[in-house]
């Protein structure tokens, strides 16, 4: 059985006050939700205050990414080791935005992979097609590419530790989400990719979420689909009453 994750994804969004803010009106709102594993990722700045909001809750914490090194001469970079330090379970490393505007690429997205499951961070892994990848017909081979970069070297036993979030690049911040069999038919695909390079059971341990203008009113469709472990959510985690609203999606 595999336990439903919903991630927030704040992005560049959030003063500590607005963050600090945002999670003490959540976290009254998905108390109840034990079945689901709630994740929220502030701005770096922001950890450490709501890692105290969060304190005694059922939210855990993420950093949106992190450098593969530990420490160094790397100005502006943050460690997986800092980001544990900073009170994070969980990391976001591959976001589409990172590839697109920061250089990130399957190698150095499989690097950090290995740093942040080495300092014991769970890894949210996120990959997907771009619109024009989806028009030329190759979804599947980038999804190939990027799962089969991104997991290069890593253990069987490490997978235990990753999540993998497919976000369709046309359906992030546009308002356009994946029909359900679009992201069902991509999710199994996901999972067979990792059985085969795997193996079976670990094709069907291994938790996928749907990222991809996720809102309270197409979070149930989704959650119906067979493959759908849960979602990552970008603009929709902004608000107490949306984000709650989603990870609530079974109430
Ligand atoms: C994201 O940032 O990962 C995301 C899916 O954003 P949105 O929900 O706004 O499309």
């Amino acid at each position: 059985m595999r336990k439903p994750v919903i991630a927030g994804n704040w992005k560049l969004f959030k003063t500590n006050k607005e963050a600090v803010d945002l999670v003490t009106r959540l976290i009254p709102e998905v108390k109840k939700s034990r079945d689901v594993e709630i994740v929220v990722a502030p701005v770096f700045t922001a950890l450490t205050s709501v890692k105290e909001a969060i304190s005694g809750s059922n939210v855990m914490l993420s950093g949106q990414d992190c450098f593969w090194e530990e420490e160094g001469p790397f100005t502006g970079e943050v460690s997986p080791r800092l980001l544990v330090d900073a009170g994070c379970s969980h990391v976001i490393i591959g976001h589409s935005e990172r590839r697109q505007f920061f250089g990130d690429t399957d190698e150095t997205v499989n690097k950090k992979i290995q740093a942040a499951l080495k300092a014991g961070l769970i890894v949210l892994f996120c990959i997907g097609e771009t619109l024009a990848e989806r028009e030329a017909d190759k979804t599947f081979d980038i999804l190939k590419r990027q799962v089969a970069g991104g997991l290069s070297g890593i253990t069987s036993e490490q997978l235990g530790n990753i999540i993998i979030a497919y976000e369709p690049v046309w359906a992030i911040g546009t308002g356009k989400t994946a029909t359900d069999e679009q992201a069902q038919e991509a999710h199994a695909f996901i999972r067979s990719l990792v059985a085969g390079l795997y193996n079976k059971t670990a094709g069907n341990k291994i938790r996928i979420l749907y990222g991809g203008s996720v809102k309270p009113e197409n979070i149930k469709g989704l959650m119906t689909q067979p493959d759908i472990d849960g979602a990552l959510v970008g603009g929709a985690s902004l608000k107490a009453e949306s984000f709650s609203a989603i990870v609530n999606y079974s109430a």
